[in-house]
């Protein structure tokens, strides 16, 4: 008997170019978003696009509340609640980088309101994905969140953040290279099920950034242009999966082992690139083109680019594995020993 049913949550629509945050009035209006909307954005990007959508918005006759905020921490995240339970809004907007989206895809579940995404940077693959990144005292946890209602992604203001995020937010989907490996291993030997078309989408866009690496400048809006929408399809093959499986295997495992033993040093996309080189080199795979890719685009490819040492490096792959210990990767259950996780850094030049 066939029993088998899924869920698969997508933004109802993404516009991605130039100027395009003008349109969040007419997108919020077409959609019916109710009166009151509220934004949360951060210091820096509340001038640098907040102001704006805010304006856009009372333009179209929305009552908008600005709210500022910080890092994504638990605590944070309570009181943008509790702000929240207050003004009542019957959306939310994110305005800003990662962590200003991930809060926001929070407090919208939790007021149960829809939510646009508006980066102002495209750091990561989390823009369209159904989790968000929380930091608590030890460390970050990936929680269930509400997939945008729609993204906007503004190219003119994207290229304003540094080269380094957009970099970052490259070599995040580049890591999907080996977290669909770790998940074909997951397969043959778990009988693990693999969602082909989350599969294909998750593939293309990391596929798509290492053939066009050569494309992606810095203050070049047409780079921004060439790999907003992989980097905004990888979040969607999340929400196919109805997980991070496609877009996060060891690779990622190494990165949130760095953020515990080393907080705060990098970028997670940063972190997860170095880490798809080793975890390439385990699965055999070509490693030397993945940090060819990510040296062309700009993103860090050794320790000392991180910012972290040589030890941190080596306690951080031999821990990878119990980070997500239901998750199997080429790690496997035992994870790598101290020996061969200095070999592995020493052969793939990280350390
Ligand atoms: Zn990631």
């Amino acid at each position: 008997m066939f029993k088998k049913a899924k869920a698969m949550e997508f933004p109802r629509e993404v516009v991605a170019g130039h100027n395009v945050i003008e349109d969040v009035g007419g997108m919020a209006k077409r959609f019916g978003l109710g009166k009151m909307a509220m934004i949360i954005s951060g210091k820096y990007t509340v001038k640098l696009a907040g102001e704006r959508v805010a304006q856009v918005l009372e333009d179209s006759g929305f009552d908008v509340v600005i709210v500022e905020t910080g890092e994504a921490t638990k605590e944070n995240l309570n009181q943008l609640i509790e702000d929240g339970r207050e003004v009542s809004p019957s959306f939310v907007l994110g305005v800003g980088g990662g962590s200003k989206i991930d809060l926001s895809k929070m407090v919208s579940l939790d007021l149960d309101v829809p939510f646009i995404s508006i980066p102002t940077s495209a750091a990561h693959d989390g823009i369209a994905s159904p989790r968000a990144s929380i930091k608590n005292a030890n460390g970050s946890v990936s929680m269930e969140a509400r997939v945008p209602f729609a993204v906007v992604a503004d190219t003119g203001i994207i290229v304003k953040a540094p080269h380094r995020f957009l970099a970052s937010g490259c070599a995040d989907v580049i890591s999907n290279q080996t977290a669909l490996l770790d998940w074909e291993l997951a397969h043959r030997l778990r009988n693990e099920e693999i969602s082909t078309s989350s599969y294909t989408l998750a593939k293309y866009s990391s596929d798509f950034i290492i053939e066009h690496a050569t494309e992606i400048k810095p203050n070049l809006e047409e780079s921004v242009w060439r790999v907003i929408k992989p980097i905004i399809i990888s979040g969607i093959a999340m929400g196919v999966a109805g997980s991070t499986r496609p877009a996060s295997g060891s690779e990622h495992m190494f990165s949130h082992a760095l953020d515990i033993i080393a907080p705060g040093r990098a970028l997670h996309g940063e972190q997860c690139g170095i880490g798809t080189i080793m975890m390439m080199y385990l699965h055999g795979g070509d490693w030397k083109a993945i940090k060819q890719a990510l040296k062309t685009i700009g993103a860090p490819t050794t320790a000392s680019e991180l910012g972290v040492s040589r030890e941190q490096v080596i306690e951080a792959l031999t821990m990878a594995h119990t980070i997500r210990p239901e998750r199997y990767t080429i790690l496997g259950d035992s994870g790598i020993t101290e020996d061969a996780a200095e070999n592995l850094a020493e052969t793939t030049g990280v350390i």
